[in-house]
């Protein structure tokens, strides 16, 4: 049986090398193949431009390279000006696809065409971007390469010494103009060090070689497109050293005083602005100038104010408002009169500001965008104002991996709708992470499909995930993306079964059950309430979702998938999950180790002495060790695989200093403390 499959999945293989339905399985059938390399020898020269640009000679060396490692054959590689031999392989603009009628100009950007003519194979973009794809698409399509995760062992090179191709026309545009990976903005705060993400992660000690094959993987899959700089920018654009003491005025008026950030301040978070100040607007428009000129290749950027609440209560920004306050279950209608500024709805104001400075830049910088999230309390869109044409808002909270529950998908769409209507462009703000769900299994690919299909469905065409490179865990969800916001067309289950297929052979059974298993899991706990995070010691919900049966299912999977595997690549990816699985495991057990603390402590809720208790008793103590070292045990595992794929190191790192580990661990640590100190009269108090 496992001969019968492996015989199949090669003939497929096969098939897709000698291309195209027509010629397979029934020999040539008409088509004369166009001979790249054949039994070992080559048939083909790669041709460029003998003044390539950058990408366009990394475009080529990547071709080169893939063919070579499939085939065996190192193609000759020569420039447009100097004579070929055999046939030609023309990779983008250069002579030979110049004259041509590949009308690859017209594309919109990062389109391509592949096509065929005669003895030339040409691989072009609208622009560099569009020629890499062209020969990812080509290597992917017809020669059968996966990219399923970055670094060698999610490579998937089929191995013939023969390679052709038969009628080859294929043009591509991307159905998404905005395919990004990960935020670019502030994240930490300044005062530990570098905010920004990839400038943490090399301090915390993951490689830039690491970081170099997370950003190829991410092209070879087809990410990409507009360049947007930043999120929460305010502290870039007024910073409190520069105007806090010349400009009081620029800032917010909180309760009848200007809010200047103090040293404390993490750049991200409060330090608003008041954006009906005339200057105000003035300075963020040379600011946003001031960055195109430096940096034009950069298509728009973000003036999203900070996260965080603290908005301006003075008169002229409040009379923008509409005078409607937040609607959210557990604050009464006291609190709200009592500080009406910290629940205002703000979008109107917010995105009037917005309006401004883009007509602004358009005289100096026309094209160039301003974004801004739907957020906080400007996520409703805007009852008396539209955003400008060059304005984009992003909506924030929109997280499918919530979708599972219909209330949420519900309310998600109608806000989508509500801005997409109103709006030229538009995009949202996913999380496939986040620091409340650092890394942890989290896999809803069937719900990232259906979003990104509804998302396209309504014109919007800008996708933005928070992410990390936990791929081990969460890599499904980031391919089929990859793959559908390039082509909304495309059938998620036959994006996720070739998957399966290619990287897994004879186990893919296995490997499917054990994926469908924590996706179902997910999904479940979703639809009973959304609310699976994990923020501190008492939100322990992710208990209820990675039970102990749960881990074991996946592993007797894991273990099948392992017995089946006929080769030792095979048997390393199965290996390759194995590892991500037993990180979550180890983050579920330290979470339950402080669990059981947190319940002795409170046995009884109306017992104020629970913690006296509790440390009054020695035995305990023996717990708190306990669940210090299942801490310890899962941040040596996280250091272990920071640069193998395996896990979101950066976001395993910020959740310990900002979140649930910061607020467990030390906790813990603490009462070690008090179990060793002399003297601790707990006893009496009791
Ligand atoms: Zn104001």
């Amino acid at each position: 049986m496992r001969r019968k499959l492996t015989a199949v999945i090669s003939v497929l293989v096969l098939c897709g090398v000698l291309l195209e339905s027509a010629s397979c399985g029934r020999g040539s059938a008409g088509t004369k193949e166009f001979v790249i390399t054949e039994n070992g020898q080559a048939r083909s020269t790669i041709v460029m431009s003998k003044t390539p640009t950058e990408a366009e000679m990394f475009a080529v060396m990547e071709l080169q390279y893939y063919i070579r490692i499939a085939s065996g054959v190192l193609l000759p590689l020569k420039t447009d000006d100097q004579k070929p031999g055999g046939n030609i392989i023309a990779v983008g603009q250069n002579r030979y696809n110049k004259n041509s009628k590949l009308g690859f100009k017209e594309l919109a950007p990062e389109g391509f065409r592949i096509k065929r003519s005669g003895r030339i194979l040409s691989l072009v973009g609208a622009d560099d971007a569009g020629t890499a794809f062209a020969v990812y698409e080509f290597l992917e399509k017809y020669l059968g390469i996966r990219w399923l995760w970055p670094g060698e062992l999610g490579e998937v090179i089929p191995k013939n010494k023969t390679i052709a191709a038969g009628a080859v026309d294929l043009t591509q545009e991307p159905d998404f103009i905005w395919r990004d990976r990960g935020p670019g903005g502030a994240l930490w705060g300044a005062a530990t060090g570098p905010t920004e993400m990839h400038e943490r992660e090399l301090l915390l000690g993951v490689t830039r070689e690491h970081q170099k094959q997370v950003e190829l993987w991410e092209k070879r899959n087809k990410w990409g497109g507009l360049k947007i700089y930043g999120g929460h920018c305010l502290g870039e654009i007024f910073p409190p050293e520069k105007y806090g003491k010349t400009h009081p005025e620029y800032f917010a008026l909180i309760k009848g005083e200007r809010e200047i950030p103090g040293p404390d301040y993490d750049y991200k978070h409060r330090g608003q602005i008041c954006t009906t100040n005339p200057d105000v607007v003035k300075v963020a428009v040379e600011w946003a100038r001031d960055f195109f000129d430096k940096n034009p290749e950069y298509d728009g950027i973000h003036m999203t104010l900070n996260d965080g609440v603290g908005f301006c209560e003075c008169a002229n920004c409040m009379a923008l408002d509409t005078g409607e306050l937040i609607n959210r279950p557990g604050i009464d209608a006291e609190e709200m009169k009592k500080q009406p500024g910290k629940y205002r709805i703000i979008t109107d104001r917010a995105f009037t500001f917005m309006n401004q400075v883009a007509e602004e830049l358009q005289k100096t910088h026309p094209g160039k965008y301003v974004m801004c999230m739907a957020y906080s309390r400007y996520t409703n869109p805007p009852k008396n104002i539209k955003p400008h044409k060059y304005v984009i808002p992003q909506y924030c909270l929109w997280s499918a991996y919530a979708h599972a529950n219909p209330e949420e998908k519900a309310k998600h769409e109608e806000i989508a709708a509500g801005w997409a209507a109103m709006s030229d462009k538009m995009g949202i703000y996913e999380y496939f992470i986040n620091g409340s769900w650092p890394g942890l299994h989290r896999l809803a690919p069937y719900r990232f499909a259906e979003s990104i299909k509804w998302l396209y469905g309504r014109g919007i065409t800008l996708y933005q995930t928070q992410s990390g490179d936990e791929f081990a865990i969460n890599g499904l969800n980031y391919y089929v993306a990859g793959k559908l916001l390039w082509d909304t067309s495309l059938d998620e289950q036959q994006i996720l079964d070739d998957f399966y297929a290619t990287g897994f052979g004879s186990a893919a059974d296995a490997i499917k059950r054990f994926h469908n298993r924590l996706i179902k899991a997910w999904d479940r706990e979703i639809a009973k309430d959304k609310k699976v995070a994990c923020y501190s010691m008492k939100d322990t919900r992710l208990l209820e979702y990675l039970t102990p049966g749960l881990f074991e299912q996946c592993y007797a999977d894991l273990a099948e998938a392992q017995k089946l595997a006929d080769d030792d690549l095979i048997r390393q990816r199965v290996e390759f999950y194995r590892k991500g699985l037993r990180y979550t495991q180890l983050m579920a057990r330290a979470t339950e180790a402080s669990r059981k603390i947190v319940d002795k402590i409170h046995k009884d809720k109306n017992d104020a002495f629970g913690l006296v208790r509790f440390l009054a008793d020695k035995e305990n103590e023996q717990l708190v060790k306990e669940a210090l070292a299942a801490w310890s045990e899962r941040d040596t595992y996280a250091d272990e695989l920071k640069n193998d794929y395996v896990l979101a190191y950066f976001w395993v790192r910020y959740n310990s200093l900002t979140r649930y580990r910061f607020y467990v661990v030390n906790y813990l640590e603490n009462m070690l403390k008090l179990f060793n100190t002399e003297g601790l009269t707990v006893k009496s108090a009791h």
